[in-house]
């Protein structure tokens, strides 16, 4: 519950902003086809903010009522110190949550510090269990490597862990199954993400690779059964439930099902612009305020109050267009 002495972020719609995702880098040790292209380029690091910034952000949102916030990236776990600041912003008073997004790469390594840092649960990015395919999506990145961090995760009795696929037909599509049962077996989440049309890739034709969650639920329920349940987390996934596991297996599903209705969310990039939509440019320049008034956290708090005004509606993607937004989602924060 919410304290009435609590500000609250209100956009014009009248939605509650109560979720943010910030992004604490843009770079990352994978390279993932949907996500961004072999030879990207990082923003200089002058440009990233600085680990006091984003602690001076996070306690900005949560003074106006965020409640969960995400830490994400790029991969969030390559940058450095990056369990201090989480463990900075985990006791910040009114914050319910907050989470980590991560490729699993660096987890064998830092799963105890981030369970002693606060964090609650933690999304793993899993497309695959074949060691080459997994090389193949990822074009860097190790599967032993991954299935050894989600372990270390295991043994630190986090809440909840949940596995994120990505999944795209004739690439891995045949693996819904074998992902769900890992997760399951396990005692993992897992939620199946249509791919977004975030920057140009080269990798794959986005329309031919589109795999609907209609269809992965379809292959889950050939195998398992699946019950709708009205479980939210807060964020924008649909959760039905694997009756002979009680696992929850999340949908989020931007073509087939629009989630902007209740979209109670916003990101900070890596550079401190602050994202009012996924699908949109809409932004304000956190970075240019944080460092004209180094501290000023009446400053901060006042501009992202001010930007709740042009959160837009909605976005609407489109498989056979060229994508409108030429970011990558490791420039977004996924
Ligand atoms: N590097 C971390 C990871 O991979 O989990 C965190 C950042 S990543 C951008 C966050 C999530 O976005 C991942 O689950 C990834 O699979 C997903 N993602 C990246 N590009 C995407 C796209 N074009 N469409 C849908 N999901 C995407
Ligand atoms: Fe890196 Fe995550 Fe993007 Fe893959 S999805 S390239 S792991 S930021």
């Amino acid at each position: 519950m919410q304290s009435a002495s609590r500000e609250q972020l209100i956009d014009r719609f009248g939605r509650v902003v109560d979720y943010v995702r910030i992004s604490v880098t843009d770079r990352c040790d994978f390279r993932c086809v949907y996500c961004m292209e072999p030879d990207t380029r990082f923003v200089p690091r002058a440009q990233v903010l600085t680990l006091e910034e984003l602690a001076l952000v996070s306690r900005a949102f949560v003074e106006l009522g965020v409640q969960k916030i995400r830490i994400t990236g790029g991969e969030p776990l390559v940058r450095r110190n990056v369990v201090d600041l989480m463990a900075e912003i985990s006791p910040l008073p009114g914050l319910r949550e907050l989470v980590v997004t991560t490729n699993g790469s660096q987890l064998e390594r830092l799963a105890p510090g981030l369970r002693a840092a606060g964090v609650k649960r933690i999304n793993i990015s899993l497309d695959s269990l074949d060691a080459e395919r997994f090389r193949r999506i990822t074009r860097t990145g190790d599967l032993d490597e991954v299935l050894r961090g989600i372990e270390a995760a295991r043994a630190q009795g986090f809440e909840r862990l949940k596995i994120n696929s990505v999944i795209l037909r004739n690439r891995n599509h045949e693996e819904v199954v074998p992902l769900v049962e890992f997760a399951a077996s396990r005692g993992m989440d897992i939620s199946f993400i249509e791919e977004m049309p975030l920057g140009v890739i080269g990798d794959h034709d986005r329309a031919e690779a589109y795999y609907s969650s209609d269809e992965i639920r379809r292959d889950i329920e050939a195998a398992h059964q699946l019950l709708p349940t009205a479980e939210q987390t807060g964020g924008p996934s649909r959760y039905f439930k694997l009756i002979e596991y009680g696992t929850r297996v999340g949908f989020i599903s931007p073509h087939s099902h629009n989630f902007c209705e209740d979209c109670n969310r916003v990101r900070v990039t890596a550079e401190g612009r602050l994202l009012l939509c996924l699908g949109q440019e809409h932004s304000v320049d956190l970075r240019a305020i944080l460092r004209s008034h180094p501290g000023d956290l009446a400053m901060l708090k006042q501009r992202i109050r001010k930007a709740m005004d042009i959160k837009p509606r909605g976005h609407d993607f489109s498989l056979k267009a060229q994508p409108i937004i030429f970011r990558h989602m490791n420039a977004t924060g996924g």
